[in-house]
């Protein structure tokens, strides 16, 4: 039996971890589908605090991870396949294991959306990708034109990462302004490799019948226009869906998904607390998950205490 156990192992589950450890409650973390969560895929983060010079993400969360089990937080690689919030001790089915619980933090964060048009899928991994920093050194894309998609802080660090590779980079907004925090959009419309296209949508990335990415088809939503835009990869950065699938019809959650605390982290099953990018879409920063990580390990905690487990 666990007193607590974090599902994640982003900034907020390892925060909690962090915390919950500190206070001896022996935490387990189930590191989930991408140990680390989504920061291990950014390269430079600049805007953690305690970092002047800033921090790459995948060390960020190496760290955090370091900084927990120093004080006795353990880990386990398993993805939780089923959880039973309908009677305490919670139950979690960890690859066909069942683990109990006293209380649990979910810390399940967010995946990347996806644009839902033809090509998209069959040419993942050929061209198609949801990860600058990830794929954008292969060679397939090395001085070649490259499409991003999307007008928010990811949209824009993806552009401007990829000017190091990229010979022009044309940024398809489905608006005529970035969504961007305004530092993010000076520096891309300071950067001459990359190209704005304003009002457009992708409707199919081409070409499926190459078996690679040769182009995308566009829309230009003012004057519905289509037009082909010749490219070898499609970065696509349209923000973030929760990863709270397992939970439903166990933890209230609002229209697309987000878990919806009650009281605090508390989610609506008393012993159940939530942190993270599974329950924001509001801030979806590393800080405010790594402090809301903080706060449901208090309130854990708390709980805990106030039964004397
Ligand atoms: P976001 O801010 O939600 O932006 C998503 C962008 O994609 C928006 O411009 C949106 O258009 C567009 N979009 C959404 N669905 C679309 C669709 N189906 N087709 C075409 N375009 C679509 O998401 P994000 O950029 O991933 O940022 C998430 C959070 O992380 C934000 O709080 C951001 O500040 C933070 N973040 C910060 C940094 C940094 O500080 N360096 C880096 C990355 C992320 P509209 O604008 O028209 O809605």
């Amino acid at each position: 039996m666990h007193k607590v156990v974090i599902i994640g192992s982003g900034c907020a589950g390892w925060t909690a971890a962090l915390y919950t450890a500190r206070a001896n409650l022996q935490p387990l973390v189930l590191m989930g589908a991408q140990p680390g969560g989504l920061l291990t895929t950014t390269s430079i983060v600049e805007n953690f605090p305690g970092f002047p010079e800033g921090v790459d993400g995948f060390e960020l969360m190496s760290r955090m991870q370091k900084q927990a089990e120093r004080f006795g937080a353990k880990k386990s690689f398993g993805m939780v396949e089923k959880v039973d919030f309908s009677k305490r001790p919670f139950e979690l089915t960890v690859d066909g294991e069942n683990i109990l619980a006293e209380t649990v933090i979910i810390a399940t964060g967010a995946s990347h959306k996806h644009l839902d048009v033809p090509g998209e899928t069959l040419l993942e991994t050929k061209g198609v990708t949801y990860c600058a920093t990830c794929d954008g050194a292969l060679p397939i894309f090395r001085n070649q034109s490259l499409v991003v998609v999307g007008g928010g802080d990811s949209a824009c660090e993806e552009a401007l990462y990829l000017t190091r590779f990229g010979k022009e980079i044309f940024l398809v907004h489905r608006r005529d302004s970035l969504r961007a925090s305004k530092i993010m959009a000076e520096r891309v419309h300071a950067h001459k490799t990359i190209k704005p296209v304003w009002d457009s949508v992708v409707t199919e990335v081409l070409d499926a019948k190459q078996d690679k990415v040769t182009g995308v088809r566009l829309k230009n939503l003012k004057t519905n226009a289509e037009s082909v835009l010749s490219c070898a990869g499609v970065f696509i950065a349209i923000g973030h869906s929760p990863n709270t699938g397992i939970f439903k019809g166990q933890i209230e959650m609002d229209a697309n998904g987000f878990i919806v605390p009650k009281k605090g982290t508390m989610t609506n099953v008393p012993g159940v607390f939530v942190a993270g990018d599974c329950a924001d879409h509001v801030y979806r920063q590393a800080i405010t998950a790594a402090g809301m990580g903080c706060a449901a390990a208090i309130d854990a905690e708390r709980f805990l205490a106030a039964r004397n487990e």
